[in-house]
């Protein structure tokens, strides 16, 4: 299937979804990559591993030649965005455009790689929890393409990369994360906003892991990565909605899903997802009331059953410790015995997410 909207511009936009892998109950749906035929065209993400091809079949099949695009643009570093990009790059002349972290943390660090972890990943998938029948069958022929591909940095705030065409660095699901406004049409956000689902946000505790990496450029955690910088992205994108307004938001999942269109207004969404971040928060001080817990035995408590089967239980633990390292910040949870978390009594939380500002 692919999708064409054309805007009252005149802009052209092909919606290319591609199958991902991850089925079950976090289920995403596919990736939606996008062309966009802009004065200097271009396409967003570029599908999973293996799926570079067909994403040249699919414009083929909308006549789009690849080699008339300009560049591939890369929303973020997951591997259902950025997989198929050594084979799309190979089969095009497509040069690649991707924020700076992320052209730091597709390479391989051998000596600085974290006690444990695989020395062959690149450095942003130190933290993978995928067990190993897992990654050897989907990244291990990934990693080693990422290791020879040039990409041209896009810096922080907003940048322009064509006429009427900017990104704007929004990290906190990812310390990567781009989103691309075209005009005063639309904005495409990657993962940053999906309807259905709450993207999940990084845990700050994943900087130690790549710090020498990405210095100097960043030297705190909190500046790319945890729940607080994500809050702050979502305040940042309705700041920009607000600035243009009616902008139709083309998100990387769910925009069609079981049958049915998911058309989502950015603010509206941002704004729900900061809520049930809140209401996560919530949930978890009430769990903590009742004596300190680990990540895993909170999420046991706090997540339906079924989310928790298979790689669910290590899902649902990182988005307990992303809302718990938040909740240290707003001095309702201490962190107890190394990798416990306790109530301290207060219930600041929802002022503190509340007056969290961009800057
Ligand atoms: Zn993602
Ligand atoms: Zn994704």
């Amino acid at each position: 299937m692919t999708v064409r909207w054309r805007l009252p511009s005149g802009l052209e936009i092909f919606g290319l979804p591609t199958k991902n892998a991850y089925g079950g109950h976090w289920d995403l749906g596919p990736t939606w990559n996008y062309a966009v035929l802009a004065d200097r065209p271009f396409l967003v993400d570029s599908g999973r591993f293996g799926q570079g091809s067909q994403l040249i079949a699919m414009m083929e099949s909308v006549r789009i030649n690849a080699r008339d695009l300009e560049f591939v643009l890369i929303s973020h570093g997951h591997e259902d965005h950025d997989g198929g990009l050594a084979e799309l790059v190979n089969g095009t002349h497509l040069s690649v455009k991707a924020h700076a972290v992320y052209a730091h943390l597709i390479k391989t660090y051998p000596a600085q790689s974290p006690a444990g972890a695989k020395n062959d990943f690149p450095a942003k998938c130190w933290h993978c929890p995928m067990p190993e029948s897992f990654y050897t069958q989907n990244c291990l022929g990934y990693h080693q393409v990422l290791q020879g591909l040039k990409v041209d940095p896009i810096g922080d705030g907003e940048t322009e990369i064509g006429p009427d065409v900017r990104t704007y660095h929004l990290p906190g699901h990812s310390p990567d994360c781009l989103a691309v406004l075209l005009g005063e049409e639309a904005i495409i956000v990657g993962d940053i906003i999906l309807p259905d689902i709450s993207p999940w946000p990084t845990r700050q505790s994943l900087f130690k892991d790549v710090a020498e990496v990405i210095k100097p450029d960043y030297t705190e955690a909190a500046a790319i990565f945890g729940l607080c910088r994500y809050i702050k992205s979502l305040k940042k994108l309705i700041e920009i909605t607000h600035k243009h307004p009616g902008l139709m938001v083309l998100p990387a999942h769910r925009f069609y899903y079981n049958d049915c269109w998911n058309q989502i207004s950015p603010e509206s969404r941002a704004n729900e997802l900061i809520q049930h971040h809140i209401e996560r928060c919530g949930a978890i001080i009430a769990i903590l009331n009742t004596g300190p817990k680990t990540a895993e035995q909170i999420a046991a408590e706090h997540f339906e059953e079924r989310l928790l089967e298979g790689f669910g239980n290590i899902m649902a633990a990182n988005e307990i410790v992303s809302h718990c390292e938040l909740l240290i910040e707003s001095e309702d949870v201490v962190a107890v015995d190394g990798n416990g978390y306790a109530a301290t009594g207060s219930m600041q939380f929802e002022t503190f997410i509340n007056n969290l500002t961009w800057d």
